[in-house]
């Protein structure tokens, strides 16, 4: 294997594996460095894709060739049209999708794609001569050079979460956080912030009585993000169900 490519990108989460599956597409030899392959394209929290202002963007992606729409459309398990009391311009796709499946389908996407490497380690610094990036090292010492080198590190960079009134590092649950990058980014005057983002609990199903919930099916007839034709999905659809909270329930939040 090489040490030199065209591109590399750092980070296969959703933007990541996009990324690299772009610039592959458009014929650069392209390395796709992750923490753990295993978690391509991993959902984060709740298993939907599109969305309010965010199903537009994944046909855009999809219309440019991209495969967030392909592999949501191969692994949904249920699809709406948001807002459809309201007028089209409110209109918003969302499908759950098989978590699980759907990061194993990126990997076997990617995997076929031409032009793509992978590593599976951890970029802790960057290679920059005369103000130039020039590659990365990783946690392993292992150093690669490039043209360009994508960042899309997501929730990780210096990663703190926090559980009740736990403070934990990490970069999601289970998984480390990563060092370095932010340091060296603040070094070279790039604003670097922490975003925060909220997930709620995970309940086991079959503790649930689902006759006491609301039942939310998907559309009858199910829609699709891609443009191509000819996707195969054949999951069985689910529904989802709506529970609401009450006064006694913020009582006990407190
Ligand atoms: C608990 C939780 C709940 C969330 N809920 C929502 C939600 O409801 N809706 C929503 O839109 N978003 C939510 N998010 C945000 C979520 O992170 C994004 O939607 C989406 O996953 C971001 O995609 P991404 O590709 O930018 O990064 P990520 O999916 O976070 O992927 C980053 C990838 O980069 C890898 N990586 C990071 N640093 C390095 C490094 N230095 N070297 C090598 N590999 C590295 C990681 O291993 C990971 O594979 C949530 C995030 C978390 C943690």
């Amino acid at each position: 294997m090489t040490d030199t490519f065209d591109v590399i990108v750092v980070g296969a989460g959703h933007a990541g594996s996009e990324a690299a599956a772009a610039a592959a597409n458009l014929g650069s030899s392209t390395l796709l460095i992750t923490m753990d392959l295993f978690t391509t394209a991993k959902m984060s929290c709740n298993p939907a894709m599109g969305g309010i202002a965010k199903g537009q963007i994944i046909r855009e992606i999809d219309a440019m060739g991209g495969y967030t729409g392909i592999i949501t459309d191969q692994t949904s398990i249920q699809f709406r049209m948001l807002n459809l009391s309201k007028g089209p311009a409110m209109w918003s796709p969302r499908a759950q999708s098989d978590r699980v499946k759907f990061s194993v389908k990126w990997r076997e996407a990617l995997e076929k794609t031409n032009n793509l490497h992978f590593w599976q380690d951890t970029v802790n610094e960057l290679i920059i001569e005369k103000d130039i990036i020039k590659g990365v090292k990783t946690k392993l010492g292992v150093k690669f050079y490039a043209e360009a080198v994508i960042l899309t590190n997501g929730t990780f960079l210096n990663g703190l979460m926090h559980v009740g009134n736990n403070k934990i590092k990490g970069g999601r649950d289970s998984e480390n956080a990563s060092y370095g990058l932010s340091e060296q980014l603040i070094k070279y005057d790039i604003p670097v912030l922490r975003m925060k983002t909220g997930t709620p609990a995970r309940l086991d199903g079959r503790t649930i009585d689902f006759n006491k919930l609301k039942e939310q099916k998907g559309d009858e007839h199910m829609g699709k993000f891609s443009f191509l034709p000819n996707i195969v999905n054949h999951l069985k659809q689910r529904s989802c169900y709506i529970a609401y909270t009450n006064t006694k329930t913020h009582e006990t939040l407190k």
